[in-house]
């Protein structure tokens, strides 16, 4: 299977190349050339394997050009014993109130970022090799907290590549910083930028977009690559837990073989909830994507009215991986929508760099609305829910996975659809601890977020992570700074 830009220009790609490449020339991103498709005797098969052998059987379809012996050294490196907290990698768990969740949160990091930046680094470091590119990748990494740690953590040691990440100073959680500073690795980097995320955002793309830089670099022997998802390579691992939750559901007699059902994802850049529109089109019995934002809900009046306008006020939230006004991955949809009209999409993608807006055309807002859904809720309301869920529950979620769980409410409430729902949980409440006891205690919390860890557990009795419980000692390896016009001559430097 081949793979093209979704603006057009440029020829086809195998997904090797084009998972080296990250974004395509002409600035549109890969998408396959078409979709495969599987019956129910496939998801049937999948019901007794382990996740890794879930990944493989769907991973194959898409990356055809890899061997079966190379996808599977990549899915047991990224999935095998030990790696996630729990055996089932994505577990579905069902809560007293019959709500099920899908939990994507038991990677090293605490967030679902993990679940597809285990395994890109190793489709890269394979895809080098197949390709025979001789060229040291360097990865370049704007965060604004969970990407850059998940990237680091698939990254290290990986050889041939190495990774940089930028991350705003004073705009991640203590948390988070700690997670990033204190990463081992030989060859990984990790930058405080004095400004925000648009700075160090910015910054990277500049790099990306400086045609004589990357000339410089090369005649080095070195090319940049993105670990965001825009990478292909990021997408293909999530389809595969869209299909291990249907499975798990079928095999625990909550709906049958062939049975509709939905899920309510938390979007930020559209990546998640776009694995489970391909995976729809693949055959998965899906019938509605319910799309959760908080109060950036730039997506939700896009779905509603087919305008998509970013001119608008930004918000920091509870929920600050969703906190975004510029969805990435929506341009993939677009593509498939429009029947591959690249020429629609190119003048679409226009519109939005010159004046912020676009709207599509009363066609393809038709096929979307059948598709998806689309609720948000400010901070008060996520809280509320937190607190909601843990009273009729005892069942301690965090806030991005709140936001989902309202959406999935509010559908059913209006549309009375009793179609089985999953709630998509994309972290540890571990992870955003003082949201959450705020929430839960309806007080300011005065503790650090270290001491909160324990605090949380006395009230959920989940684990603590072994990644975060550790952190308050850990050793700060990585204390370099930089202003926000230096980012060329930093990554320069460290090269
Ligand atoms: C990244 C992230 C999201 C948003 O996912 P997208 O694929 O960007 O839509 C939601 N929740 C958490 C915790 C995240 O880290």
């Amino acid at each position: 299977m081949k793979y093209k830009s979704t603006r057009g220009s440029e020829h086809a790609l195998s997904a090797a190349e084009a998972i080296i490449a990250g974004i395509a020339e002409d600035g549109g991103l890969f998408v396959p050339e078409e979709i495969p498709i599987v019956d129910l005797s496939f998801i049937e098969s999948l019901l007794s394997l382990p996740y890794a052998d879930r990944a493989k059987k769907i991973l194959q379809l898409f990356l055809t050009d890899y061997t079966m012996e190379e996808i599977e050294c990549c899915v047991e490196t990224a999935y095998g014993e030990g790696k996630f907290d729990v055996e089932e990698v994505a577990p579905v768990q069902v809560l007293p109130d019959g709500t099920y969740l899908l939990e994507l949160w038991h990677g090293p990091t605490s967030a679902f970022k993990d679940m597809a930046l285990q395994l890109l680094p190793q489709l890269m470091a394979t895809a080098l090799k197949k390709t025979g590119e001789k060229a040291q990748v360097v990865i370049l990494v704007a965060t604004s907290g969970d990407t850059g740690k998940a990237a680091l953590e698939g990254f290290k040691d990986v050889g041939q590549i190495r990774i940089m990440v930028f991350y705003p100073q004073g705009g991640v959680s203590e948390i988070q910083r700690m997670q990033m500073v204190s990463q081992a690795g030989k060859n990984v980097s990790v930058i405080a930028v004095k400004g925000n995320f648009d700075d160090a955002q910015t910054g990277v793309k500049n790099i990306f977009n400086d045609q004589d830089y990357n000339l410089r670099l090369s005649e080095k022997g070195i090319r940049l690559s993105s670990a965001n998802s825009i990478n292909w390579g990021r997408l293909v691992p999530q389809i595969v837990y869209y299909f291990s939750a249907y499975a798990d559901l079928v095999k625990t007699n909550a709906v049958k073989l062939g049975d509709q059902i939905n899920f309510s994802v938390p979007t930020g850049n559209f990546g998640n909830i776009l694995a489970a529109y391909y995976a729809k089109e693949m055959g998965l019995p899906i019938q509605k994507l319910i799309c959760a934002s908080n109060a950036n809900h730039v997506l939700t009046d896009f779905l509603q009215t087919g305008v998509y306008d970013k001119n608008r006020p930004f918000y920091k939230t509870i929920s600050p991986s969703m906190d975004i006004l510029i969805s990435s991955n929506l341009e993939r949809l677009l593509y498939h929508l429009s029947g591959c009209d690249q020429v629609k999409v190119r003048s679409w993608m226009r519109d939005l760099k010159e004046t912020g807006r676009y709207q599509i055309d009363g066609d393809c807002l038709q096929k979307m609305k059948e598709l998806f859904w689309a609720d948000w809720s400010d901070d008060v309301r996520t809280a509320a829910t937190i607190k909601e869920i843990y009273t009729i529950d005892h069942y301690v979620v965090d806030p991005h996975t709140a936001v989902a769980w309202q959406a999935a409410r509010a559908y059913r409430d209006l549309n009375g659809d009793e179609t089985t729902m999953a709630i998509v949980s994309t972290a540890s409440p571990y992870k955003f601890n003082k949201s959450v006891l705020e929430a839960l205690d309806g007080l300011d919390s005065f503790k650090d977020e270290f001491e909160l860890l324990d605090a949380l557990y006395e009230r959920s009795r989940l684990p603590i992570p072994k990644g975060l419980a550790n952190l308050k000692n850990a050793e700060v390896l990585h204390k370099q700074e930089c202003l926000k016009e230096d980012l060329p001559k930093v990554v320069w430097t460290l090269l």
